[in-house]
């Protein structure tokens, strides 16, 4: 459906890794520039396209406390790490000559707007891109809760969500196995009964309950953010 003066509405979850490219961590500016293009191609076919970044290129809470530091302070700074990828993507977004206004879920006035839901929504109707950063601004939740949360507030039509070097949902994973199988389609259900990683149970069951359809596909081969928009056939969809 188009509800939004006849504009369709997506909500795009980029993985912290994409950001860093072959590096491993912190940011490669190439890599963010090739997204931000393609978000620009997007914009200008008339999409609203707001935007959650996850900090995996940074730091990622649980893997902190396995090395010993407190939970919820590790997971302060995996938040912090997600509110650079979203400067760098709205820097490169600007090059592109897109409009973007950042808004985090922990206030840093300097840098970026707080999260103000009616005023993300305005933006988007002007023809901006949103970039929601630290998450959801409290520890024990992932950026993946959040893309969900954040998408049924702006009521988006789905969650896109790129991920970094495969190109939907498989039985098995690919890399380590060969005769893995990609599922062009899912319900809710099977992926938490099978386990699949596509996100956190938090983030799917929310999902879930609220009938918001996932697509998963591969975020850096070129031209995939438009034909994710465009509805064509790649990935995995995940719905009822
Ligand atoms: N995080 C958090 N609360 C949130 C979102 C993120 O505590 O609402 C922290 C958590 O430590 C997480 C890190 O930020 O590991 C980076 O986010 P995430 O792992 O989701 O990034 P991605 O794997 O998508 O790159």
């Amino acid at each position: 459906h188009a509800g939004h003066g006849g504009r369709q509405r997506f909500l795009l979850k980029l993985s912290g890794e994409a950001f860093a490219g072959g590096g491993g961590l912190g940011v490669d500016p190439d890599v963010v520039h090739a997204m931000a293009r393609e978000i620009a191609a997007v914009v200008r076919d008339g999409y609203e396209i707001a935007i959650v970044i996850g900090g995996g290129n940074f730091f990622r809470g649980a893997e902190l406390q396995q090395r010993g530091m407190d939970r919820a302070r590790s997971d302060y700074m995996g938040m912090l790490g997600t509110v650079m990828n979203c400067l760098a993507l709205q820097d490169f977004l600007e090059k592109e000559g897109i409009d973007s206004r950042v808004q985090t879920a922990i206030t840093m006035g300097q840098v970026a707007e707080p999260y103000i839901p009616l005023r993300a929504v305005r933006h988007l109707e002007k023809g901006r891109v949103v970039i929601f950063g630290a998450g959801m601004g409290m520890p024990y939740f992932s950026t993946d809760t959040t893309a969900a949360q954040r998408a049924l507030e702006i009521d988006a039509e789905a969650m896109l969500m790129g991920k970094n070097g495969v190109d939907g949902v498989y039985d098995s994973d690919p890399k380590k196995n060969p005769d893995a199988v990609k599922f062009d389609a899912l319900e809710y259900g099977e992926v938490i009964t099978r386990d699949l990683k596509i996100a956190d149970a938090t983030a799917i069951t929310l999902c879930r309950d609220n009938k918001l359809p996932i697509l998963v596909f591969e975020l850096l081969a070129e031209g995939n953010i438009a034909r994710a928009v465009k509805g064509e056939k790649i990935g995995t969809l995940v719905s009822d």
